[in-house]
């Protein structure tokens, strides 16, 4: 008894790309009541990103938005470069940034094809290459983590279930799925912890019209056998417990969180 007890996250620094909306902007408000100083990546939606710098002042937390498209090199830097200059440090990263472009594969054309794939492939291996060198540089604060770094990769259900219709989109998150391994191997020995959650249906923008539909609900709530669909705050409980020490030997793991879609073949 005595010492207040101190929370998960606290006196560390998360970067999540793609955190005006969705999932990232849930990891993004849960990690802030965690403790952490909350680095919020947009592209395009400012609005978002400010809404959600606000709600998390508004509830006594510290966060800032830094503008970047994760597939462009140079932003990318400079951002990690402005999050430094911001907070002293970097100590979780978060590769949530992911879009949809969908089309046959007959139908799909080069651009839909580069842009899901730059945005989703190489925007992550972006984002991680520069957080590891910040890893590396930083070395374990041991006053708030076990670890040097962690970074979290926003995969899919789609990095194991085949989906006709998307190949861009499966093909980028199965490329994610490899990401994560190959680097949780390589930056273990740095004490640098990389791991995977793969959402299944999750209540957000990316998939709305799939889900404000009654028939479209139907369909989805029928591959989800724990009977609901998911919300932001779903995943980013899962996201924040996985960042912090609790999860200190967790490393190259996939955690599908997704009601038990995956239990059955769609
Ligand atoms: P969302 O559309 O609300 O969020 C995606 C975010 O990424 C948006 O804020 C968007 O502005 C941002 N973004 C897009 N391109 C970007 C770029 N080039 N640079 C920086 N930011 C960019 O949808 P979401 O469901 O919250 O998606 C988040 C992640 O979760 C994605 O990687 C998605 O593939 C994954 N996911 C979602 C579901 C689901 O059911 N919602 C399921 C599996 C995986």
């Amino acid at each position: 008894m005595g010492e207040k007890q101190q929370k998960r996250l606290q006196g560390q620094v998360v970067l999540i790309t793609g955190a005006s909306s969705g999932i990232g902007q849930g990891i993004a408000l849960r990690m802030a009541q965690d403790g952490a100083k909350v680095v919020i990546n947009y592209n395009s939606d400012e609005d978002g990103a400010q809404a959600t710098v606000e709600a998390i002042e508004k509830e006594g937390g510290v966060a800032l938005a830094l503008k970047a498209d994760v597939g462009n090199e140079a932003q990318v830097e400079q951002m990690f470069k402005d999050a430094k200059d911001a907070y002293g440090s970097i100590d979780i990263l978060v590769n949530n940034a992911g879009i949809q472009k969908d089309a046959s594969l007959v139908d799909m054309t080069l651009e839909q094809w580069q842009k899901v794939i730059n945005t989703n492939l190489t925007g992550p291996f972006l984002c991680a290459r520069a957080a590891a060198r910040e890893f590396m540089a930083q070395g374990i604060k041991k006053e708030v983590s076990r670890a040097a770094g962690k970074i979290i990769f926003i995969s899919s259900v789609h990095d194991i279930i085949p989906w006709g219709g998307h190949v861009n989109y499966a093909t980028s998150k199965g490329g994610v799925a490899m990401m994560m391994k190959t680097l949780a191997q390589e930056l273990a020995p740095h004490q640098i912890r990389v791991n995977s959650i793969s959402p299944g249906a999750i209540k957000t923008d990316i998939n709305k019209e799939d889900w404000s539909s009654p028939e479209g609900k139907e369909k989805m709530l029928s591959q989800i056998p724990y009977g609901r669909i998911g919300e932001p705050d779903d995943i980013a409980r899962v996201a924040s417990w996985l960042a912090s020490d609790e999860a200190d030997y967790v490393t190259g793991a996939t955690l599908y969180v997704d009601g038990g879609m995956t239990l059955y073949p769609s």
